[in-house]
C-alpha cells in the first residue's frame, strides 16, 4: 500500500517503518504472549521498553547527565501549570510571547506567579522575532519562558538565547513541542524543555521533560504529586502509570532516528540535515511563486511548520481539494491565521515534499 503524504500540525504522520514496526509486535512484543498495551508498567519487558527509550533519547540529544528525563502527561497545555507549579516558587516569570502558544503560556503562568512580558513580536503580527538584546528580563524572575517553535506563525528560533549573556541567571524554559528532535539543543543554555510527542515523536499521551537537577524539589505545596517533577524523577516517571503505549511508540522512533545518516552525520545531526534540505526547497517554491506566500522573516522561518497563503484566497477549497486528490492531506491552515500549513517534521520524507512543491506549481499554473 502506498501511503498519502500527511502534512498534519499533530498529531502527525510517523516513520512508516516504525508504524510496521508497532504493527508486526501488536500481539506479541518479543514473544512475551502480550501486546505492549497489556502489560504492566512494573513488570520486566516494559521496564526494560522505558529504559531503552530513556537512554536512547539522552544518547540521541546529549543530554547530560546533570538533567533528568521525565515521561509525563498532559501535554504541552498542562505544562504551561506545571512549570510554575515546579519552578516559580510563587515569585516571577518572565516570557517571550511569540505567537499563540507562548501567549496561551503566559495566561495560565499568571495563576501561579508574578509574569512579565519581556518581548513581544506582535507589532509584526508574528512573524519576526524579537533580539534577545531588546528583552526586558528581571534580574529576579525565577523562569524565562520561550516557545522555541511556534506552532502556528511558522516562528523558529534559530539559536537559543543565552540568558547569562543577558545578564540573567534565571532558567531559561523552552516549549519545544513542535521540533523536538528535529535538531540539537545546546543544554548548557537551558533549564528546562518541555514538549507533547504528537508532532516528532509518537503519538499524542507522552510529553517529554528534560529538567535540570537543581530545579527538582522546590515546588509549590500545592503541585499536584504527579505532577511534581521530583517525585515524577524519584519514581523514574512511575508515580502514575505512565503512558505505556506512547512510550514504547516513541522509543521506536528514538531507534528509527539512531539510524538516520546523511554523509559523515548521524542521528540527530543527519535529521537536522534532511529537515533544511526539505525546509529550503519548500521556501523556495513559495518565495518564487506569483501565487504563494509566507509572510515570516527568512531568518527565523521555521524547518517544520511552513505557514502559506494563496494571494487570491477564494481559490482555497480548490486548492486543498486538488491537494487532497493527490495524496497531500491535512494542509489547512489553522483557523486562527487561515490559509494552509504544511507540517514536514522529522518522518516527511523529502519525496513528500517534493511532492507537495510540484502540485505547487501545477496548481499555480493552472490558474495562471
Ligand atoms: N506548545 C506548542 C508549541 C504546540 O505546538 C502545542 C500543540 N500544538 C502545544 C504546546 C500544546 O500541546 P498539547 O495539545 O499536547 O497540550
Amino acid at each position: 500500500m502506498i501511503r498519502p503524504f500527511n502534512f498534519s500540525a499533530g498529531p502527525a504522520n510517523l516513520p512508516e517503518e516504525v508504524l510496521r514496526q508497532a504493527a508486526a509486535e501488536m500481539l506479541d512484543w518479543h514473544g512475551s504472549g502480550m501486546s505492549v498495551m497489556e502489560m504492566s508498567h512494573r513488570g520486566k519487558e516494559f521496564i526494560s521498553i522505558y529504559e531503552h527509550a530513556e537512554a536512547d533519547f539522552r544518547e540521541l540529544m546529549a543530554i547530560p547527565e546533570h538533567f533528568k528525563i521525565l515521561f509525563m502527561q498532559g501535554g504541552g497545555l498542562a505544562e504551561n501549570a506545571i512549570v510554575p507549579l515546579n519552578i516559580s516558587r510563587g515569585g516571577s516569570a518572565d516570557f517571550v510571547v511569540t505567537g499563540s502558544w507562548s501567549d496561551k503560556s503566559q495566561k495560565e503562568a499568571r495563576k501561579y506567579c508574578d509574569v512579565q512580558i519581556a518581548a513581544t513580536n506582535e507589532s509584526s503580527a508574528h512573524t519576526s522575532l524579537p533580539p534577545p538584546a531588546t528583552w526586558q528580563l528581571r534580574r529576579d524572575a525565577s523562569y524565562v519562558h520561550v516557545c522555541t517553535n511556534e506552532t502556528i506563525h511558522g516562528v523558529e528560533f534559530q539559536e537559543l538565547p543565552d540568558l547569562k549573556a543577558l545578564g540573567s541567571d534565571a532558567p531559561l524554559v523552552i516549549d519545544f513541542s513542535s521540533h523536538v528532535a528535529s535538531r540539537p539543543v545546546d543544554w548548557s543554555k537551558v533549564g528546562l524543555a518541555f514538549g507533547g510527542a504528537q508532532k516528532n515523536l509518537g503519538p499524542a499521551g507522552v510529553t517529554l521533560v528534560v529538567v535540570r537537577e537543581d530545579l527538582l524539589g522546590h515546588a509549590l505545596a500545592v503541585c499536584p504529586s504527579a505532577f511534581n517533577y521530583k517525585t515524577v524523577a524519584d519514581n523514574d516517571s512511575m508515580y502514575n502509570t505512565p503512558p505505556t503505549y506512547a512510550i514504547y511508540i516513541a522509543g521506536l522512533t528514538f531507534q528509527w532516528l539512531k539510524r538516520q545518516k546523511e554523509g559523515e552525520a548521524t542521528g540527530i545531526a543527519a535529521m537536522e540535515k534532511h529537515n533544511l534540505a526539505k525546509a529550503e526547497l519548500l521556501y523556495d517554491a513559495i518565495d518564487h511563486s506569483g501565487l504563494y506566500i509566507n509572510k515570516v522573516s527568512k531568518d527565523c522561518r521555521s524547518r517544520m511548520n511552513v505557514p502559506f497563503l494563496l494571494r487570491d484566497e477564494s481559490r482555497n477549497e480548490d486548492f486543498l481539494a486538488g491537494a487532497k486528490a493527490r495524496g497531500l492531506l491535512q494542509l489547512k491552515g489553522h483557523k486562527s491565521v487561515g490559509g494552509m500549513r504544511a507540517s514536514i517534521y522529522n518522518a516527511m520524507p523529502l519525496a513528500g515534499v517534493e511532492a507537495l512543491v510540484s502540485y505547487l506549481q501545477e496548481f499555480e499554473q493552472k490558474h495562471a
